[in-house]
């Protein structure tokens, strides 16, 4: 089995304990562990694969917890750093619908630093590109970059996730475009969700944004519909994959459990050209990544929400 390397943010996200969609009225916040990088590394330990998480913490209380959670949930944590920077907070309400509304006080995530030893490590292995806040600047983006052109010189199995932030980026969307874009050209396996893929492609027809998308070079492309299930297409086929029906608490993490339970399944797989082609092999990835999706929105919070492996089973 590969193991798959997650490179990006670990954080704390405070969760509004009084639901609703309005921040300012929220009174009590409950710590949990966020960040989409390290909850899809954690997804993958949870199905029993293997991953390792790469980014930076703060070297206090919340970092300290941080690494803990993923220790308890086997991700190797021996890549990961701590800075004297406080480590990166968000704050998160949650409505009815299970929708988030979140403000961000960025920290620690945006130190880490390249480590020239890991580049060995990428040969025959998988590494997954997590960029919530890695294409926001600071010392992350630049080690980001080297370890992508990393991954490309090894071999590496790519993934991507852009994890496109409105908030984050108003009135700065071509910016976002432009630094996603050679991610997308070297990918094996993006997933995106419907506004990412719209965004990435400049197509609202999401046929149109697929052909666009694989046009710049990503080989196998995911859009995750919610409830309506996923959009899986290659250069050879395009099928919606129906989820199965819950009733959702918390759509949390749901996107990094979907890619997470992908990744472990590839993980298992050795021949990337022998998967590309097997429409039959990556439908059912995609369908037990749907159900890894469905289950995680069936409870609060996002790692904890998580399958495992018997879970999925069941
Ligand atoms: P995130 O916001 O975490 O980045 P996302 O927008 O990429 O996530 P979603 O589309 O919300 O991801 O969910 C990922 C997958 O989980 C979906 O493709 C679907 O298979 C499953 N899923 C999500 N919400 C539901 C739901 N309400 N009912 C059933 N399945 C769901």
């Amino acid at each position: 089995m590969k193991k798959v390397f997650c490179i990006g943010e670990l954080l704390i996200d405070f969760v509004a304990e009084n639901q609703g969609k309005n921040l300012s009225k929220a009174k009590e916040f409950t710590k949990k562990a966020g960040g989409a990088p390290a909850n899809v590394a954690s997804a993958i330990s949870k199905l029993e694969g293997k991953s390792v998480f790469v980014g930076c913490v703060g070297d206090d209380p919340f970092g300290h917890f941080l690494l803990q959670i993923l220790e308890e949930n086997h991700v190797d944590t021996s890549m990961a750093q701590k800075s004297d920077i406080f480590t990166t907070l968000a704050f998160v309400s949650i409505d009815e619908d299970g929708e988030r509304d979140f403000v961000f006080s960025r920290g620690a995530d945006r130190e880490l630093k390249y480590d020239t030893s890991l580049k060995k490590e990428f040969k025959n292995n998988m590494v997954h590109f997590g960029a919530a806040t890695a294409m926001l600047g600071g010392n992350l983006e630049e080690s980001y970059n080297r370890y992508f052109f990393d991954a490309l010189t090894k071999d590496s199995f790519i993934s991507f996730d852009p994890n496109y932030r409105e908030d984050l980026w108003k009135h700065k969307e071509d910016v976002f475009v432009k630094k996603c874009t050679p991610f997308i050209q070297k990918s094996h396996l993006g997933k995106f969700s419907l506004e990412e893929a719209q965004l990435l492609s400049g197509k609202k027809d999401l046929k149109e944004a697929c052909a666009v998308l694989h046009e710049i070079g990503v080989s196998i492309i995911v859009i995750t519909l919610g409830k309506e299930g996923t959009l899986l297409s290659t250069k050879n086929f395009s099928k919606t994959i129906p989820s199965i029906e819950v009733t959702p608490v918390d759509t949390t993490g749901a996107g990094d459990a979907f890619i997470g339970c992908m990744l472990k399944q590839i993980s298992a797989h050795d021949s990337l050209d022998a998967l590309l082609n097997d429409e039959d092999r990556l439908t059912k990835i995609v369908a037990l990544a749907n159900k890894a999706g469905a289950i995680t929105t069936t409870n609060f919070g996002a790692i904890e929400s998580l399958p495992t492996q018997k879970q999925l089973d069941s």
